[in-house]
């Protein structure tokens, strides 16, 4: 069974303005090249699992969704870095596009797309790393069994209970020096 490094997006591989959705509102973290780099390098597949209720709330399309993450994916494959899968969850409780008015298992902090990059990849989750920038990106590692989780920079909400075994790091950078350490071989 393949590992991988599962990564929310905004926030962890772009900065998050809030709704990003075109290119020119893209800027890439610090880091995030040399981190996916290293992860790639020890041998984790690359997995984006992004919550985009942007969609669902109209604020842009599926269309424009894809449009971004058609560049972003060959930004990174021009430095050699090659993204397994992409999911993304339209649906919000209160999407004002009807199709995806609905509290979706796929929506963060539900581990939906989580354990279908599982079945679909063949990852064995608890060998497994969750990044994101948000404690619900920890919660959905943590329901779908993922080994470790990271979470970068200081998060809007307050931790939850039981997720003690989250790893803070102050950024990306960070990030990428903690993939290289020894401490993520798996036990
Ligand atoms: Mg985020």
């Amino acid at each position: 069974m393949r590992t991988a490094l599962l990564l929310d997006r905004d926030g962890v591989i772009n900065v998050d303005r809030g709704y990003v959705s075109e290119i020119a509102a893209f800027e890439w973290r610090d880091g995030v090249f040399d981190m996916l780099a290293k992860a790639q390098e020890r041998g984790h597949l690359l997995v984006i699992v992004t919550n985009q209720s942007g969609i669902g709330r109209g604020y842009y399309t599926s269309d424009d969704f894809e449009r971004l993450t058609g560049w972003m994916l060959e930004q990174l494959a021009d430095r050699g870095i090659d993204i397994a899968r992409v999911y993304h969850c339209p649906f919000h409780p209160e999407a004002v596009v009807e199709r995806y008015r609905a509290a979706h298992p796929w929506r963060k902090p539900e581990p939906g797309m989580l354990l279908q990059a599982a079945q679909d990849l063949g990852l064995d989750l608890g060998r497994s790393i969750m990044i994101g920038d948000q404690w619900t990106d920890m919660q959905a590692g943590h329901a779908a069994g993922v080994g470790r989780l990271l979470l970068v920079g200081e998060p809007k909400a307050s931790p939850p209970p039981g997720l003690d075994g989250v790893v803070r790091l102050p950024d990306v950078k960070a990030a990428a020096s903690w993939l290289n350490a020894a401490a993520i071989d798996p036990p």
